[in-house]
């Protein structure tokens, strides 16, 4: 199976990340990928850039290079049920992914749970990040029926089992069986913190091929499935991607 988008990295904006959004143009057109999202951290961890980085990635062309980029961020879902970032800032973003990271700390199940659903109705986010996440334990079950009602994304995290988050594949192979039974969208993402991690996704692949899931339910694996879901969150088609993926007729 053949990846031609990987829809969650980090760069130099988020510090312990260590290329730039120009290493990721260069190295994707090198390796073959078509369109990735650079998705640095939302401002409430350490880590991570000032909101006016999420507010400007406009300058940033959609295309460089011949590659394709969508503006976003992995926004941080905070102890009230919200997002770090305001609307003002989300609206001008292509992608929003939103998951629990140490800004948070952790608390029940139930809790976890019920802050994630309360984010997911929300309407903010496109995609929920590494839900299999052994530190923030969740109701998979009640999660994936809320994202599915909702039209949001979930995500199997390539590096969940390989740099950080252990002992994340039994949970994700658990997301991703209960994500074939209930129709679930599903969202690959890296998570590379440096660029040659870019599109490996072999422990994706790995939980896909354990849990019987198939490709079918997977955006990945063409740019112009990734903008459809898109537009069907309710993002304004982006006219220049759209020309570029489109062949003439
Ligand atoms: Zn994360
Ligand atoms: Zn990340």
């Amino acid at each position: 199976m053949r990846f031609l988008v990987d829809l969650h990295t980090h760069t130099v904006a988020s510090d312990h990340a260590y290329s730039t959004i120009m290493d990721y143009f260069n190295y994707a057109a090198d390796i073959g990928v078509q369109m990735f999202a650079c998705t640095d951290h939302g401002p409430a961890v350490a880590d991570a850039p000032h909101k006016w980085h999420f507010g400007n990635l406009g300058v940033v062309p959609h295309i460089v290079n011949n590659v394709a980029m969508l503006r976003g961020a992995e926004a941080n879902i905070t102890a009230a049920g919200g997002l770090d970032l305001e609307d003002y800032i989300l609206q001008r973003l292509d992608i929003v992914l939103a998951g629990f990271h140490p800004n948070y700390t952790p608390t029940t199940r139930e809790e976890h749970t019920a802050l994630m659903i309360e984010v997911i109705k929300s309407g903010r986010v496109d995609v929920i990040a590494h839900p299999g996440n052994p530190n923030y334990p969740i109701d998979y079950e009640a999660v994936l029926v809320c994202a599915k009602e909702n039209n949001v994304a979930i995500e199997i995290n390539s590096s969940s089992s390989i740099n950080t988050r252990l002992g994340s594949h039994r949970n994700c192979v658990e997301v991703a069986r209960l994500a074939k039974k209930i129709g679930n969208t599903i969202s690959l993402g890296t998570d590379s913190h440096f660029v040659t991690y870019l599109a490996n996704f072999e422990e994706s692949i790995k939980v896909i091929e354990e849990a019987g899931m198939g490709y079918d339910q997977v955006l990945n694996t063409s740019p112009a499935k990734v903008l459809d879901f898109l537009e069907s969150r309710g993002h304004a088609p982006i006219e220049s991607l759209r020309s570029f993926f489109t062949p003439y007729p």
